[in-house]
């Protein structure tokens, strides 16, 4: 059980059940607040082996130095945050990203989750990977032939890629909202409850000026708020205006909840943000730092 202490009050995380517990009711001293975020995504690498159209990952080559990064997460550890995410381009493809979970899992309390196309990951690999991850984030945009039609490659494919990936560690679905596959999401969410999902995560795809289909977000307000399922949703947190979702955080601080680590060393926000703090020879505490005053001012 790892205990984090912030603006929100004392937060109490257990990575092998993904239960959390705010207490809120308690206030703790600014001096006591924690100085890295909840949770903290690197993006391993830019690389990936399929080719998906609406795919934002930058399409020049670079990986994320593997001491380094080793370092950084030590840190984020030491200064209260509750997990990691390793995504990309695909992160399977990072040379060490075996050796990355395994010290992740071993030597910090945080908990380890990575997103992945799921085509890559042998039976060898989920064996080696087993015990280091905490939960599977795996990407379904599409049932049957629109998922082979955007993902170019098969959905049998894929179900044969669930039933390895679920023998590491339990699983949640991520499904990019296009035009495609909008039409497509009651079935899907239903089918991935069906497949042993534990979560069903909702990103409306981003346009080519950084905005959102209007009709696809009206479109998911409405089935929010008649959705009465029992697969957990949740959806990507810059469109939640306007949506019914619960939060239970108050966050004041623009970096508490969350901060992207690019294949280049850049400390962002968000993974969409432009910009952003060079920490690529350097500690991602003071990177922190510097992208909190600069939010802040
Ligand atoms: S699988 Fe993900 S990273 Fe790879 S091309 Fe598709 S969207 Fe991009």
């Amino acid at each position: 059980m790892k205990v984090r202490y912030d603006e929100n009050g004392i937060h109490f995380f257990d990575r092998r059940t993904g239960a959390n517990l705010l207490i809120d009711e308690l206030s703790v001293e600014p001096s006591q607040w924690a100085k890295s975020p909840r949770h903290v995504s690197f993006a391993l690498t830019n690389s990936c082996d399929l080719r998906c159209g609406y795919c934002y990952a930058p399409k020049h080559r670079a990986e994320l130095d593997f001491e380094r990064l080793k370092s950084w997460i030590t840190d984020i550890d030491r200064n209260g945050s509750l997990g990691v995410g390793f995504g990309g381009g695909e992160p399977t493809i990072y040379k060490d990203f075996v050796e990355l979970c395994k010290y992740t899992s071993t030597q910090t309390s945080l908990s380890v989750s990575f997103t992945t196309h799921g085509h890559r990951v042998a039976a060898s690999m989920a064996e080696q990977l087993s015990g280091h991850v905490h939960f599977i984030r795996v990407s379904m945009d599409g049932l049957g032939a629109t998922y082979e039609r955007l993902r170019g490659r098969s959905f049998e494919q894929f179900l044969s890629a669930i039933s390895i990936l679920r023998t590491i560690a339990p699983f949640g679905i991520n499904y990019v909202l296009n035009a495609d596959t909008v039409h497509e999401l009651k079935e899907a969410i239903v089918y991935a409850q069906n497949l042993g999902a534990r979560e069903f995560l909702i990103l409306p795809e981003i346009d080519k000026n950084g905005g959102f289909h209007p009709s696809h977000l009206k479109y998911l307000r409405d089935f929010l708020t008649d959705y009465r399922g029992n697969l957990p949703l949740r959806i990507n947190e810059n469109c939640t205006d306007g949506m019914p979702v619960a939060d239970p955080f108050k966050d004041l601080d623009p970096i508490n909840a969350y901060a992207f680590v690019d294949a280049r060393g850049i400390l962002k926000r968000t993974s969409y943000e432009l910009g952003g703090v060079d920490i690529s020879q350097g500690n991602i505490l003071y990177g922190l730092e510097i992208m909190r005053s600069q939010l802040i001012n």
